[in-house]
């Protein structure tokens, strides 16, 4: 009985990780997933695997310089800032080019 709740306690966290993994890689809130891929196991990673990545891309806009593309409202911005020109959202360091 014990162990079988053991293997039911460590199934629960590993699932929970798992979620974080994949919402952290979609740069998603990793703390918030966790809980979810707790409490509602392999359908809490389905969902994380589901969802839309929210992380910024980069690209090179017509005249030839670095931009980043926000998730959040779609709109370029310079690479020099750390936040959208448009909206403001928090593009963290993650994003930056080596
Ligand atoms: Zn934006």
């Amino acid at each position: 009985m014990i162990i079988a709740a053991c293997i039911l306690l460590f199934m629960t966290f590993f699932l929970g990780f798992w979620a974080r993994r994949i919402a952290l890689g979609k740069g998603r809130n990793g703390y918030i997933w966790f809980v979810i891929g707790f409490l509602f196991g392999i359908f809490g990673v389905i969902a994380a695997a589901l969802m839309t990545n929210k992380k910024p891309t980069h690209i090179v806009n017509a005249n030839g310089d670095p931009v980043i593309i926000c998730h959040h409202c779609g709109k370029e911005s310079p690479m020099h800032l750390n936040v959208c020109a448009n909206c403001h959202y928090g593009f963290g360091k993650d994003y930056r080019l080596p």
